[in-house]
């Protein structure tokens, strides 16, 4: 691989710009980040032309994308939805599931078992979300309700002992037996998140001492303040608030409006937020008919108004969004500094998933996963491992 130095951009560390800096990268790892040019004899350039340079975006909850989806099952369906968001600036993701039957499941684990070795041009794999099948049917969203259960010892432990790529796994808390299920995942290591539930603050409480730490699509099937008879509880919205929880927030600008965007950064700051796309195999395609989870047997969904819904226009069925989308709404709809934005794409994902020290930062010892855009963060170009996976025509020596 060699040296690559990357010249007159301005460096989003994200703490701070660094105004026509370099970055000089060495077999896929940030080697030093200058405040001006610097010699590095033999080194390929790239010249950012003025724009940003930033850490590659983190996509931790993402389906599909490109005409894909996890859910196909296959190796390709992996590569290529890698590749797709490469395009628009993930260097990072988490495939994610939907609820399915087990063997769907089994497939899904083995296919992102064969792509992690084969995938040398899309975004890099951090391991397997699985979303569901343990929710509140209730709170179903677009989940196929046909799957929905409790959580079950033996099924769990069975697709636990197939597969050690499992690093997040969403359940509702309130559910008999995800108690126990939080303490198991606590104890292998796996991010526990809260989703698709109709809890109280009193559930989440004990679920939060229990492993969950993060909250699924905050605002997106999960309760708020509700009434039973004349009294008043508080919703899991709330519990994410109060309880030291990391949130993460579905950011194309359509699933949660500008003043909730700006509540949430108001009140869990940068640190504590992380953008995702929650994509589905719509993104980066034209709108229409799709359909949401497996070719085999996903639900029919329509693409519009840049967000898919379920036929019946009730429910969203994720968003077609990519992450430069995400940063830019922050930016452009929630006027958070661009900076924070950043973090919250780049930074605070790769820190709730474990990996914030190798990726997530422009700092020397880190993976040389980049980005470069201009002021709308339009993608010029996305490096993974110091490998250039995409660019425009706008870059020189590219
Ligand atoms: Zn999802």
């Amino acid at each position: 691989m060699g040296l690559l130095k990357i010249t007159n951009g301005i460096l989003i560390t994200p703490y701070r710009y660094i105004r026509g800096g370099t970055v000089v990268i060495e077999d896929g790892i940030i080697r030093g980040i200058h405040e001006r040019d610097v010699e590095v004899p033999d080194a390929v350039e790239i010249d950012a032309g003025g724009q940003y340079v930033a850490p590659g975006f983190i996509d931790i909850h993402v389906h599909g994308g490109g005409g894909y989806d996890f859910m196909d099952g296959t190796e390709e369906a992996f590569l290529k939805i890698a590749e797709l968001h490469a395009r628009y600036g993930t260097t990072a993701l988490v495939p994610t599931t939907l609820t399915a039957e087990k063997e769907d499941l089994l497939q899904t684990l083995d296919a992102y078992k064969a792509a992690n070795r084969t995938n040398r041009r899309g975004a890099a794999f951090l391991g397997i979300h699985l979303e569901g099948p343990y929710f509140a049917l209730s709170q179903r969203g677009a989940q196929d309700p046909r799957y929905i259960r409790n959580p079950d010892p033996q099924e769990y432990e069975e697709i636990l002992a197939y597969s050690s790529s499992i690093v997040r796994w969403s359940a509702a808390p309130e559910l008999e037996g995800a108690i126990p299920f939080g303490r198991r995942l606590r104890e292998k290591g796996i991010l526990a998140a809260v989703a698709h539930t109709d809890a109280i603050y009193e559930d989440v409480l004990e679920a939060y001492e229990n492993g969950y730490s993060l909250a699924t699509h905050l605002y997106s099937a999960m309760s708020g303040v509700t009434r039973r008879n004349a009294f008043r509880y508080a919703g899991v919205i709330e519990s994410a608030y109060l309880l030291d929880m990391d949130v993460e927030i579905i950011t194309d600008g359509v699933h949660l409006p500008p003043p909730l965007l700006k509540l949430v950064y108001k009140i869990k700051g940068a640190d504590r937020t992380a953008l995702i796309t929650d994509a589905m195999r719509a993104a980066g395609m034209p709108e229409g008919e799709s359909t949401l989870g497996s070719l085999k047997n996903g639900l029919k969904v329509i693409v519009e108004d840049g967000v898919a819904k379920l036929p019946d226009r009730s429910s969203f069925a994720g968003s077609v969004a990519t992450t430069n989308q995400l940063v830019r709404n922050m930016v452009q709809l929630a006027d958070v500094p661009l900076l924070d934005a950043v973090r919250m794409a780049s930074t605070t994902p790769a820190r709730i998933m474990g990996v914030e020290s190798r990726k997530g930062s422009l700092t020397p010892g880190k993976d040389a996963d980049l980005v470069i855009f201009n002021e709308n963060v339009d993608i010029s170009a996305t490096l993974v491992n110091g490998n250039l996976v995409y660019s425009n025509q706008l870059l020189i020596n590219a």
